[in-house]
């Protein structure tokens, strides 16, 4: 006897705690940018787990490196040397224009490790008092979900009952240079920020923002973390979305698509000066660069080594640009983002999480984030007309 499609939503709802609030349909299978439900019913995927299949479902040669290693070594833990690991690191630094790896698994731990080499860089290099370093942050940001990260969140659902939160973190406006150097202090170890703010609804700072962050980094001896976890790996048509104000980071957070849509992988990457005050026994993770996320986020890197992706991002975001736009005034506010990404504000009186479930209807999948805008960001291997497919349904679900 097989279960119904609300015979397994409802075991979600029973068993499952609710901290999410999925559309309802219940998926079984996947390929590209095409995923197909318990009937049968087959959707465009509008949304690639928020960055984490940039490559598409179940793309051949990933899949292939994956069952590769599950064929020869999954896990050492980190007690012992593996032969994935340093290849890994080596790949990754290259690609990357970084000197050094530190591999963990969720976006978060990601994170939460570059806080932790930030401080010690204060410690150790800048010599900032102990106990007082300061990482600025930006308003509206979001880097996971941890005690300590959502101790900086400006989001009242993110933080409200999660107290008491973890100290030393300014907020300062997002796209505000001025603010962030009047928060700068002699303690400040780093400025922690996303190039492109996905989940505030895919916000693009103001021209030359993140230059004169990165000014205001060298002029004060403070590190440059920017977090590429959903804005890197080709989504905006580089492979670093930073790329685009022409700056580079201290540490770079990376996560979602290194792991192939396959399994959690991320990392910090980026200079030995700053990586390289980490001593053993002073951070890790049982699972982090473990043999099979290693040979998966090597494959990952080999994809993204010819620069297909970024091409196909740049080409195809141009044109879901201007699609978009050209819908500015029928129903839509306003378009932001860059490459294949797109936060679209929906027109007042509209809710976008009705329009997914419209859409979720006519068979395209993506997700509200805000109340107020659709985030669209289809996999990098989506054809032209399959784009096009769900950007007329988009129109249709706007116009009806
Ligand atoms: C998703 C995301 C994270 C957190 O990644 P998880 O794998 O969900 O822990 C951190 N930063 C940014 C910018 C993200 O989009």
């Amino acid at each position: 006897m097989s279960l119904s499609a609300a015979d397994l939503i409802a075991l979600d709802e029973t068993w499952s705690t609710h901290n999410y609030h999925p559309l309802p349909v219940v998926l079984a299978e996947a390929e590209g940018a095409w995923v197909t439900d318990v009937d049968g019913k087959r959707y465009l995927d509008f949304l690639a787990g928020y960055s984490a299949l940039n490559f598409g479902h179940r793309h051949p040669a990933l899949v292939a490196a994956a069952v590769e290693q599950l064929n020869t070594l999954t896990l050492t833990s980190r007690a012992f040397h593996h032969d994935q690991l340093g290849l890994f690191c080596q790949e990754l630094a290259e690609l990357t224009g970084t000197e050094m790896v530190l591999p963990m698994n969720s976006g978060a731990e990601a994170v939460e490790s570059a806080i932790k080499v930030a401080r010690k860089w204060a410690y150790q290099v800048k010599g900032v008092p102990d106990g007082r370093a300061e990482i600025i942050v930006a308003g509206s940001n979001f880097h996971g979900r941890t005690t300590t990260i959502i101790s900086f969140s400006t989001d009242s659902v993110a933080r409200n009952d999660f107290g008491p939160f973890t100290p030393g973190f300014q907020v300062v406006k997002y796209g505000d240079a001025q603010a962030l150097e009047a928060a700068i202090t002699p303690h400040t170890a780093a400025v922690l920020i996303e190039p492109v703010q996905g989940e505030a609804g895919v916000l693009v700072p103001p021209t030359g923002y993140l230059r004169e962050v990165r000014h205001l980094c060298d002029t004060h001896n403070a590190l440059l973390i920017v977090d590429e976890i959903q804005s890197g790996l080709a989504r905006t048509g580089t492979l670093l979305a930073s790329t685009h104000d022409g700056i580079r980071a201290d540490l770079y957070t990376l996560g979602k698509a290194l792991g192939g849509g396959i399994l959690p992988v991320s990392a910090v990457v980026g200079s030995r000066a700053v990586l390289g005050v980490l001593r053993p026994g002073e951070h890790g993770s049982t699972f982090g660069g473990n043999p099979l996320a290693c040979a998966v986020g090597r494959a990952v890197i080999r994809l993204l080594s010819t620069g297909e992706f970024q091409e196909r991002s740049t080409t195809l975001g141009a044109h879901l640009h201007r699609r978009l736009n050209a819908l500015v005034g029928h129903g839509v506010a306003e378009v932001r983002g860059r490459g294949l990404w797109a936060g679209v504000e929906i027109a007042p009186g509209r809710n976008a999480r009705t329009l997914s479930e419209k859409l979720m209807d006519r068979g395209v999948l993506c997700k509200e984030t805000q109340d107020t805008t659709l985030r669209i960001a289809p996999p990098l291997v989506i054809s032209r007309s399959d784009l096009d497919h769900g950007i007329d349904t988009f129109a249709e679900v706007l116009a009806g």
